[in-house]
């Protein structure tokens, strides 16, 4: 009797959900994990046999054979790790293998050399009609390109296209070697060091878990503990035992010295994978894995899907950051998936934090992972210390600027002494909170616990839990005050301060209108780092783990813009946002000093921050979630509907809705645990041109979440109206 192979075939249709069985052809090979193409349809595709088995769901009559096997792609490991996914993340199998291999590769190709094309810059006339050379042309024009997405780009032979380009002179072709790595700029860092008793429990620890079938822990270290050391030290010694390992790290561009330490310690054995690799290195870095050429991978999210095989060890380095999460269709959060494969490994998996994230540090407490602390700083330096300026009362006594007294003298003094300090500013979103200058009260919904957000376009004060909508107000509701305003100073005007009140001090800027070029990052970075400028300004970019140990000067120059986001989790974002950048002053010899200005100096974010007391701030936010059963005692389900037409996007949320109120209306347990539900614009209703509408549902924590979650899913998937795409989101880590 033929073998039959059930494959997940390449396409990501919501309605296809399933596999295909296909007969395997007498004279073929084919094992799980392995890239098939298949008849489908009246074309072809590529997929990926998810078993082989003895009995086929459909008549035998009807099987259709499997045309060709390429290599294997997937482990089995990675196999019931995306089928884990579907269920979880309610999303297609197609969608989650998709993660895990690289377009190229799932197109059967051959997997080693890429073919990569670029413009020679010699010009070259063209007959009129000769669109596919003109559409390659103009794909090259961005700069260099792998020939295989060339073909996915340009329509009507692209291949053709390139060959006759070539022979005009116009473009090169050339094969790309397979040991390209990307941040070979970067000089090694680093070296062996002797480790602190704090460093060497913690390592100790990790080391017997990966001896002794695996374990997870959550490490909460100060800034400047020596994390860092402790992962490279656990990593050395999986790789000792013949084993591999991911370190994930929340973006890498922002990162390079993590990066580079890293290939300090591991030369050649470390793959990097990050986002702006182009799709040929990407593949490159891919088959370096698969092929244990690298044992180690460093990457942003999706490294967490590297091709590892018998893995030792999984770190992720500052695990609050919500970048783990991921806002696109399967919205799966890297974290759990760490923790998913070593467990399935039976690895150690190492979650390391300054600020962990509230919902993990509850489960620590409660015994699913396991703590380790790292509470004191390497050196002598101590950590920085830490003032609170109240902005009202710079007002008041007729200070207008940006910058308060105190900031401005510890400016002057860093200044002279020739150190360098950070001025940070989060200036994000369409919208911005409005709050009272004399008094520092944010307007807030009636309803809910969260701030009301500015809306420009109408000019209304909206809550984006509820809908709730209001005027804004002519004078303060607590004090009665006319200084009302909408709050945000964005890092141009901060520059423009800096340059009027100290000129010719030399000044860099790092937000995501000056670093678009692939390197720009670095660029800024390795400039502050060789002392061009005394002063560096920036977003949340430069509140990552960078260590520059002329920095004795931190300015956090609005605090309250993140306070006051509509999102359940502002308060933890605030703290954590301000821990990080106070982290950044004073690594080394000279004491560091952190002004934390803000019109809200009482708010327990601020307050726990200023004394570094994670503990205090942590017992305080879990009551008040507690309270008000927000995460992780509550949870929130939202679809996203989206679309070009308005009244179409409208009406699928408004038909997914009213199904919603009539399923749910029978269910007693369900009415009991749900604490809100509605149907309403999105907080932000254009995005890219796309108009957007959510069902919002708001429930205890209990089994009959689970329930309602798939039942919202459910509907999400039953909307069929034509260019509108329906969206689930659990608990999402941006409310907008
Ligand atoms: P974290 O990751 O917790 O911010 P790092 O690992 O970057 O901390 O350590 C902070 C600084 O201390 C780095 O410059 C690092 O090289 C140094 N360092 C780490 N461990 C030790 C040690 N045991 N002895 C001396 N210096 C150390
Ligand atoms: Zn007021
Ligand atoms: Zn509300």
């Amino acid at each position: 009797m033929a073998q039959i192979a059930a494959v997940a075939v390449d396409i990501l249709a919501g309605e296809v959900d399933r596999t295909f069985d296909y007969r395997i052809p007498a004279e073929m090979q084919v094992f799980c994990g392995q890239a098939v193409r298949v008849p489908f349809g009246p074309g072809r595709k590529d997929g990926i046999v998810i078993r082989v088995k003895d009995h086929a769901e459909v008549e035998e009559d009807r099987l259709k054979d499997i045309l060709s096997a390429g290599k294997s792609v997937l482990s089995d490991e990675q196999i019931d790790l995306a089928l884990d996914m579907r269920e979880k993340y309610h999303a297609t199998l197609a969608a989650c293998l998709r993660l895990m291999v690289p377009p190229q590769v799932r197109a059967g190709q051959q997997l080693r050399g890429v073919k990569m094309v670029e413009l020679t810059g010699q010009p070259v006339t063209l007959r009129r009609g000769a669109l596919a050379m003109q559409g390659v042309l103009d794909a090259l024009a961005a700069g260099p390109m792998a020939l295989t997405e060339l073909t996915r780009q340009v329509s009507g032979g692209a291949a053709g296209a390139v060959r006759a380009l070539a022979q005009k002179g116009a473009v090169r072709v050339w094969e790309e070697g397979i040991d390209h790595t990307p941040y070979k700029q970067l000089e090694n860092q680093g070296g062996q060091v002797r480790h602190t008793v704090q460093q060497q429990r913690a390592i100790e620890a990790i080391e017997r878990a990966q001896a002794g079938g695996g374990g997870a822990f959550l490490l909460r270290g100060a800034t400047g503990s020596g994390k860092t050391e402790v992962y490279l030290t656990a990593m050395e010694r999986a790789l000792a035992r013949g084993k591999g390992g991911i370190i994930l790290v929340p973006e890498i561009a922002l990162t390079p010295q993590m990066v580079s330490r890293f290939r300090a310690r591991f030369g050649d054995a470390l793959a990097v994978l990050h986002s702006r690799l182009s799709q040929a290195e990407r593949l490159q870095q891919w088959q370096r894995i698969k092929s244990r050429q690298a044992r180690v991978v460093i990457g942003a999210r999706s490294a967490i899907f590297a091709p590892v095989d018998d893995i030792g060890l999984i770190v992720v380095d500052e695990e609050h950051e919500h970048s783990y999460v991921s806002e696109r269709t399967p919205c799966y959060d890297a974290v759990e998936i760490a923790l998913w494969r070593a467990r399935r490994a039976g690895a150690a998996a190492v979650l390391g934090s300054a600020t962990p994230s509230l919902e993990r540090y509850a489960r620590a407490i409660r015994g699913e992972l396991t703590l380790l602390s790292m509470p004191e700083r390497i050196g002598t330096g101590g950590m920085p210390q830490v003032s609170i300026v109240d902005l009202r009362q710079e007002l008041a006594q007729g200070n207008r600027s940006i910058f308060s007294r105190e900031l401005i003298g510890r400016m002057q003094r860093c200044l002279e002494r020739g150190e360098q300090m950070m001025l940070f500013v989060n200036r994000r979103g369409h919208s911005t909170f409005v709050s009272c200058r004399a008094c520092g009260q944010a307007i807030e919904c009636p309803n809910c616990d969260v701030a009301e957000t500015y809306h420009l376009g109408e000019q209304k004060l909206k809550c984006h839990y509820c809908g709730h909508i209001a005027d804004l107000p002519q004078v303060c509701p607590a004090c009665g005050s006319r200084s009302i305003r909408h709050f945000g100073a964005g890092t141009e005007r901060v520059e423009q301060e800096v340059a009027k009140l100290f000129p010719g001090t030399g000044v860099l800027r790092m937000d995501r209108d000056t670093t678009v070029g692939r390197d720009a990052y670095l660029d800024i970075l390795e400039r502050f780092r060789r002392r061009e400028a005394q002063v560096l300004i920036g977003t949340q970019m430069i509140a990552k783990g960078l260590d520059f140990p002329m920095v004795t000067l931190v300015g956090v120059v609005a605090a309250d813009v993140t306070l006051h986001l509509p999102d359940f989790r502002a308060q933890e974002k605030t703290f954590q946002l301000i821990m990080q950048v106070a982290g950044r002053a004073g690594r080394a010899e000279r004491p560091g000093h952190v002004i934390v200005q803000t019109y809200s100096p009482e708010e327990p974010a601020i307050v726990c921050a200023a004394a570094h007391d994670y503990l205090g701030f942590f017992e305080g936010e879990i009551k008040r979630r507690a309270d008000s059963q927000y995460p992780p005692f509550g949870r929130y389900v939202r679809i996203v509907f989206s679309g070009e037409d308005e009244a179409k996007v409208r009406q699928a949320a408004g038909q997914a809705y009213e199904a919603w109120r009539q399923t749910s209306a029978g269910q007693q347990q369900w009415q009991q645990a749900l604490l809100f539900d509605g149907c309403m614009e999105a907080p932000i209703r254009r995005l890219k041109q796309k108009f957007r509408y959510q069902v919002l549902a708001r429930m205890v924590e209990c089994p009959a979440a689970d329930q309602m979650e798939g039942e919202l899913y459910r509907l999400a998937l039953a909307c069929k109206i034509r260019g509108v795409l329906a969206n689930l989101e659990v608990n999402p880590q941006n409310m907008m």
